[in-house]
């Protein structure tokens, strides 16, 4: 159930081949780190994996079945992808009451994903003067709202300051340690340091290793 699968996943733009016979899978219990550098084709998988994207060849399933066939998909998946997509004027707890809603999820988890995410004091204010920190904080709330088995998050820490990124490693940890799939990508290998359990690396959209960390560190 806490799986992502992804086999011979390709995708192309126009002459840009984005995504190029990519298999690897994102296991239970673990924090998988996505690492390559910008352009790699981080993106276009995890957009591909929520089905935001066709596939040229390939599939990606998540615990088992495409994300487009899944009957409570919030349920299934929780994805930050883009902290970006936020109404200014709307305050951080009714955008997540709103989710919830269209989700069919319970509005008493807004409250618990709030807390999750250390969002209490500003729950009640308008996301348009948010910090990118507190907007990445809405971003990850939105995305634990459906209590997922599966999570994923697209450069998570992009633009936090040193103690932004302790609280979402933690974070990611505590969400792995619970038994749930966690992927996430960043351009920089130093970032997921400390805090990935596995690795599967990218380049010009090619699997170029997919390894525990610990036989990495063995390896050198
Ligand atoms: P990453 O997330 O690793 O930075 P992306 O998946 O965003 O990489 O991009 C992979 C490649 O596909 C890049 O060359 C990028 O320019 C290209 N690309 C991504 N999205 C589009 C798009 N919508 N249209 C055209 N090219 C795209
Ligand atoms: P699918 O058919 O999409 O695979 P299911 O309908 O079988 O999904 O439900 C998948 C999981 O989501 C179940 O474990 C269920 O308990 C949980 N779930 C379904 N609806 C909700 C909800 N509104 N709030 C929280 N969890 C839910």
């Amino acid at each position: 159930d806490a799986t992502i699968e992804v086999r011979g996943l390709r995708k192309r733009y126009g002459p840009t081949v984005a995504v190029d016979d990519l298999s690897f899978t994102v296991g239970p219990g673990r924090v998988t780190g996505f690492v390559g550098p910008n352009g790699a084709g981080k993106s276009t998988t995890m957009r591909m994996i929520m089905g935001l994207d066709r596939p040229d060849g390939g599939t990606a399933l998540v615990g088992g079945k495409p994300y487009r066939s899944l009957r409570t998909p919030l349920c299934r998946l929780g994805a930050m992808l883009d902290a970006a997509a936020l109404h200014p004027a709307r305050r951080a707890r009714d955008h997540l009451l709103w989710l919830a809603h269209a989700g069919g999820i319970p509005a008493r988890r807004v409250d618990t994903v709030i807390e999750l995410t250390g969002l209490t004091g500003a729950a009640r204010r308008r996301a348009g003067g948010f910090s990118l920190g507190m907007r990445q904080r809405l971003g990850i709330a939105a995305a634990l709202l459906g209590d997922p088995p599966v999570l994923m998050f697209d450069e998570p820490v992009n633009g936090l300051d040193p103690e932004g990124i302790t609280w979402i490693r933690g974070l990611l940890r505590s969400l792995a340690a619970e038994g749930r799939a966690v992927l996430v990508s960043s351009h920089l290998m130093s970032e997921l340091e400390g805090g990935a359990d596995h690795l599967v690396v990218i380049g010009r959209g090619r699997l170029i290793a997919d390894t525990g960390v610990g036989e990495l560190l063995d390896a050198a």
